[in-house]
């Protein structure tokens, strides 16, 4: 597949699964644009990285999206300087761990900015620039938590459950269009965001930390391997590709069998 002339922006494109599918996109030649919370000098090695894999181009963009205004400015802009916006992958994305009783509040409200907010503003500033080059294609990068629950992650399964129901709405609302909206719900995914759960339960089990990742992945997942980024960037090809044109409003675990049980 060659996309040299696909404008994608990828919230959280600059780390973890954001970052494979950024890498899969330069591979097939992409125009990029990558937010993430991340240093500008940080931001330029990625924008480098990302141009000799292929990237026509790649440009950082370090807006905090748990600001919905900021969020809706940087579509704006890009569509502004690209000339619009053909794929958005919603996939920046936060957790925290705590019992409902002891979820402070703060934590619930960025939880919920963050993973589901902020995919309805950003999909709600790309649509009009969809609708009038006639074409888009946005992916939500839910979770299995967006259809089963784990207990200490109510935001979080709050939130994806509520994005995959954003999902089916923006794909209803476009039906008669050439855009889609889809979902993934990957199982585990070795990342950070996962990572600092693995080495948190490594501390109060005094297991190592490849004990604990081991005991994490096998708890849930029938296959005991994680998922790879890569895999899930793969994914995110094809429901961009032309054979996906009639997919719409589709959420797509990979998991391991963990939602097989
Ligand atoms: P990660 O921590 O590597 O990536 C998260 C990204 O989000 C980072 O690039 C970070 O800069 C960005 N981000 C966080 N807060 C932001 C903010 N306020 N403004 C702008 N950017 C912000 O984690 P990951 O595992 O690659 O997660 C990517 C997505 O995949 C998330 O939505 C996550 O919920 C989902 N997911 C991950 C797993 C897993 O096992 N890792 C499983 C299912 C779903």
């Amino acid at each position: 597949m060659t996309l040299t002339t696909h404008r994608v922006l990828i919230t959280g494109g600059v780390s973890g699964i954001g970052l494979a599918i950024a890498s899969a996109f330069a591979q097939n030649g992409a125009h990029l644009v990558l937010g993430g919370l991340i240093s500008a000098d940080e931001g330029s090695e990625i924008s480098l990285s990302m141009q000799r894999l292929g990237a026509s181009s790649c440009e950082i963009d370090r807006t905090d999206i748990s600001d919905a205004a900021a969020g809706r400015r940087m579509v704006e802009q890009m569509i502004a300087s690209r000339g619009g916006i053909d794929i958005l992958v919603n996939n920046a994305g936060i957790q925290h761990v705590a019992p409902v009783e002891d979820f402070p509040a703060e934590k619930w409200q960025q939880v919920i900015d963050i993973n589901l907010s902020a995919p309805f503003h950003l999909s709600a500033a790309a649509l009009p620039a969809m609708r009038k080059s006639g074409f888009g294609r946005i992916i939500n990068i839910a979770s299995v938590h967006g259809q089963v629950a784990s207990v200490h992650k109510a935001a979080y399964v709050a939130a994806k459950h509520g994005l995959i129901g954003l999902t089916k709405t923006i794909a209803l609302e476009c039906a008669d269009t050439d855009i889609t909206c889809n979902a993934i719900c990957p199982g585990w995914v070795r990342t950070a965001l996962v990572e600092k759960q693995i080495v948190t339960r490594a501390s109060q089990s005094g297991q190592t930390v490849d004990a604990e990742a081991h005991a994490l992945v096998s708890e849930k997942q029938p296959t005991g391997k994680f998922m790879e980024p890569e895999q899930i960037a793969e994914m995110v090809l094809f429901l961009t590709g032309p054979a996906s044109h009639n997919i719409t409003g589709s959420a797509f675990t990979l998991d391991g069998g963990w939602t097989s049980q």
